[in-house]
């Protein structure tokens, strides 16, 4: 795999570790963090020292009853299904995404195709694929939006994005993506609120992509 180049911010990864961060954005940085050794570091670094925070709190004294009760609601917690594996270009928390299943991608026109994952209040998680060298259409952010790279690359006016990268655009970017030449470019795009965009189609469309 090419070098990765673009990470997530720090402060980013502290919330992350933290588990403060709506779900979307959470799932994209854990599919960076699966490929990203510098970022894994830093989410470890975080983790032991929330780790060692816990450890020094006083121990909460238990009665018997409530232990009882604690051991016998244990028993009964359902076995959880086993943690998916990563397959082809999507790691492993991305399969969690996909539920295990190959995407299903819906038609947007331009060949371009997406895959919902989840949308909710806390914001949408969705897969972009773009077929080589065909632009997205261009558009800003009320929101953030988290954008990892999973096949191929796009460039836009922030650089060039391929594997493993990850661009944070802020409300400020107006940006228009577009797939580099080697590849289909598919993405793992999180977003807190609905884009905006600026040609008359794709606004009429936005209620059917759901973006
Ligand atoms: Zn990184």
């Amino acid at each position: 795999m090419s070098k990765i180049t673009h990470h997530i911010p720090e402060e980013m990864l502290r919330a992350y570790a933290a588990g403060t961060l709506p779900q979307p954005f959470a799932v994209v940085i854990a599919a960076h963090v699966s490929l990203c050794d510098d970022c894994r570091s830093v989410v470890e670094a975080e983790a032991a020292v929330g780790g060692a925070l816990l450890d020094g709190l006083a121990p909460a004294d238990v009665s018997s009853d409530a232990r009882a009760r604690l051991f016998a609601a244990l028993d009964a917690t359902p076995t959880p299904t086993p943690p998916q594996r990563g397959s082809g270009v999507f790691p492993a928390p991305v399969m969690e995404a996909l539920k295990g299943q190959p995407p299903r991608w819906k038609m947007l026109g331009g060949g371009i195709r997406q895959q919902i994952l989840s949308a909710d209040e806390e914001g949408s998680l969705r897969l972009l694929y773009i077929p080589r060298g065909r632009a997205v259409p261009e558009h800003g952010h009320h929101g953030l939006e988290l954008t990892l790279v999973l096949q191929g690359s796009f460039s836009d006016s922030e650089g060039r994005f391929a594997v493993g990268d990850v661009e944070v655009a802020q409300d400020d970017v107006d940006h228009q993506p577009m797939a580099g030449d080697e590849a289909p470019c598919i993405c793992l795009a999180a977003t807190d609120a609905p884009l905006r965009f600026h040609a008359m189609i794709p606004r009429l469309l936005q209620p059917l992509f759901r973006i």
